[in-house]
């Protein structure tokens, strides 16, 4: 049986994330998505808001499950028994990053190999942080990520205004 390991921030889920996470689904008998909780990572959405986004678009996915994780990911890996992280490759850009964070987590434990997929072309210019920056200007995030994470963000994004013209 192949467990594979996804790890990410998800602030917040995106098509590209849910394009990896469906064929990744695909390579692994079972597939952990593990949402980050890095209390020194600020964040728009709360672990467990972020947690709740992502379990609902894999609700179509029987042998994925989703999890939080704010361990080592190569020591959560081992934890559950999970073989390979899986990493989404969006550009060239993503390439340094990616690569030395495989070869750091090789450097910990040799026994978990970091596998990517390629994004879909369509996704790739696709990143929480434009979504993010397109919704604090007031743009329409619907092309790029599910209804439930649109509401998701319109609501905070209320929250976050209605804060400031509080103060
Ligand atoms: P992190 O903070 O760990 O990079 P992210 O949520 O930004 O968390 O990304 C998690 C993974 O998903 C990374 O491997 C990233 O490259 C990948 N990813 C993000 N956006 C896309 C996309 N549009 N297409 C494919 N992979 C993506």
């Amino acid at each position: 049986m192949k467990t594979g390991f996804y790890p990410g921030s998800f602030d917040p889920i995106t098509f590209g994330h849910i394009d990896i996470i469906s064929r990744g689904s695909q390579l692994f008998d079972h597939l952990y998505v593990a949402v980050s909780f890095n209390p020194n990572k600020k964040t728009l959405f709360t672990p467990d808001e972020r947690l709740e986004m992502v379990r609902e678009c894999c609700r179509n996915f029987p042998n994925v499950e989703v999890i939080k994780s704010n361990k080592l990911t190569v020591k959560h890996c081992l934890e559950l028994g999970a073989s390979h992280i899986l990493r989404g490759l969006r550009a060239v850009t993503d390439y340094d990053y990616e690569f030395q964070l495989t070869n750091f987590n090789r450097k910990i434990d040799s026994r978990i190999d970091t596998v990517f997929l390629m994004t879909e072309g369509q996704f790739s210019y696709l990143s929480s942080s434009s979504v993010r920056e397109l919704a604090e200007f007031g743009g329409d995030v619907s092309a790029f990520v599910p209804e439930h994470v649109k509401r998701a963000i319109e609501k905070k994004m209320a929250d976050i205004t209605f804060k400031k013209s509080a103060k």
